[in-house]
């Protein structure tokens, strides 16, 4: 099959998208005829991109039957040949990096430069990484097998690098696939699949169905044998209900509201640098976001200064130019959903720097100050551009206050001190925590969260331990002496 065009050339991305005009579901290796279908937008522009297909239950369930034809001979391939189909995918997206980052940045409205420096490269990373797990995971997990058919449900802020940390380690253990995007930006899935179809993947063994929430709760309840979910808390929590007593295996990337905690004796340029990392990455849309900045009250002066004059240089506009920092939100539903956040966070007495929403689906970058621990802004998830910023006395206070949340996914801390730093680190429920430093990702890494941002890694051997069935070991009795 002919995948995407060797080209970062806009007009040529979209030349392709007018080419394919509306998408079907990619079941059993090919993509099935279009009925139902909804628009896929730039959100930048509000342009149309694409047609895409709504899932119904009856396409869902065509796609597990075909993968669960698949799966037997899949889940027999010897490891190396698996890594294969692995390495050949990562080399393709490889090929097509740049095609893949504007598709990527016009499908979702985060800057170019992010798409073609982070996202792209990290998928290509994940698919090399795992086909080295393909080549090993016979001798490394002895005894374990594919569970069989695995259910995934992905978000919209990492389209393509959330479809990688799920698929890649999936297919690596011997899994088959049913995979369903966000329905705001399910094009780079859609290409993926042409990859996938192009190098050869034996049909069924990936397959993908596009549509909503309801075509993902149709998934849910499908007969397979995991569900992999990335997405929001409510609807985690709704897929835990559902499938109590089902015997389907259930991992959950949750929701997050990370602090990111500056010591008195931080790099204060480097703390602020890590403030852009952060919150000011993808637009504040990023689970992991350092969304609660917390600072030793003797600097914070100086570091909100600093942090005040680095934010006014951001540069907030098309996502396409190069020099872009801060790109468009994912959708207009998205936009509302954030500036109702900040009404009722400054009702309740918080000072909003920045942030001032803009037209079309922009939001410049901000933060809340002077607020309260009780104001929503500082518990509820933001999802956009903007942090809150407080400070604290004493490091008890500090780890107290980094606690001080029904989430557990990441955190940051900024010290010279490597005591203080690891001693703070230890104290902070968070399923990640990094220090001097934010947002760093590698596929060996197992990422993942605590209390409720979910439950379950992905990258490296805890991930691929997600995806694999430990084997059932029989206990022997001494043999007694004759
Ligand atoms: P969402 O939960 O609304 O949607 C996520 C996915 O679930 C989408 O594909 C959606 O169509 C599907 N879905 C919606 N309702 C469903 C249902 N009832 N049954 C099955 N599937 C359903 O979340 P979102 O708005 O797309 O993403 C934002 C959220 O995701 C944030 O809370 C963010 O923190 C979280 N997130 C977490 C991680 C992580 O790794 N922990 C990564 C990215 C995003």
């Amino acid at each position: 099959m002919e995948y995407g065009p060797a080209t970062e050339d806009p007009s040529a991305v979209r030349d392709w998208l007018t080419a394919r005009g509306s998408f079907g579901h990619f079941i059993a290796g090919r993509f099935t005829k279009p009925v139902e279908t909804f628009v896929t937008s730039d959100p930048s522009t509000g342009q149309p991109l694409a047609q895409i297909s709504q899932g119904t239950a009856r396409d869902v369930a065509k796609a597990v039957r075909a993968a669960r034809r698949a799966a037997r001979g899949w889940g027999a391939m010897a490891g190396h040949d698996r890594a294969r189909f692995l390495y050949a995918i990562a080399r393709t997206i490889q090929k097509r990096e740049r095609f893949l980052s504007v598709l990527e940045t016009l499908d979702n409205g985060k800057p170019i430069r992010e798409s073609r420096d982070i996202d792209i490269p990290l998928v290509v990373r994940h698919f090399y990484h795992h086909a080295g797990w393909a080549e090993i995971a016979a001798t490394e997990f002895p005894g374990h097998t594919p569970l069989g058919v695995v259910g995934q449900i992905i978000p919209w802020n990492f389209p393509l690098l959330m479809l990688a940390w799920k698929v890649a380690p999936a297919l690596a253990a011997g899994n088959t696939v049913v995979l369903k995007p966000a329905e705001y930006t399910s094009l780079t899935a859609l290409a993926f699949a042409e990859i996938c179809a192009h190098v050869g993947l034996p049909a069924g063994v990936l397959n993908i169905v596009t549509g909503d929430g309801a075509t993902g709760a149709a998934l849910v309840e499908a007969p397979i044998h995991k569900i992999a979910f990335t997405g929001s808390t409510e609807v985690g929590r709704e897929i835990a209900r559902n499938l109590a007593g089902s015997g389907k295996k259930l991992t959950l990337e949750l929701g997050g509201k990370s602090p990111f905690v500056v010591m008195a004796d931080a790099d204060l340029d480097a703390a602020v640098e890590g403030v852009v990392d952060s919150i000011w990455f993808n637009q504040g849309q990023v689970c992991c976001a350092g969304s609660r900045i917390l600072v030793a009250e003797a600097i914070s002066e100086r570091f909100e200064t600093l942090l005040r004059r680095r934010m006014q240089k951001l540069r907030l506009g098309s996502p396409l130019d190069k020099s872009t920092d801060i790109g468009a939100i994912v959708d207009p539903v998205q936009k509302t959903r954030i500036t109702g956040i900040l009404d009722r966070a400054t009702a309740a007495g918080a000072e909003l720097i920045g942030g001032q929403a803009q037209q079309g689906c922009f939001i410049a970058p901000g933060y809340l100050r002077n607020i309260a621990p009780a104001n929503p802004a500082m518990r509820e998830e933001i999802f956009g551009p903007i942090a809150t910023l407080s400070t604290f006395r004493t490091v008890d206070e500090a780890v107290d206050l980094a606690n001080n949340t029904a989430y557990g996914l990441a955190a940051s801390v900024w010290s010279e001190s490597a005591t203080v730093a690891t001693d703070l680190a230890s104290r902070i429920k968070a399923g990640v925590v990094w220090v001097n430093c934010a947002n760093i990702f590698d596929a060996s890494a197992p990422f993942g969260g605590v209390r409720d941002s979910g439950y379950g890694r992905e990258g490296g051997r805890e991930g691929m331990l997600d995806y694999l069935s430990a084997p059932t070991l029989t206990g022997v009795k001494d043999p007694q002496p004759a």
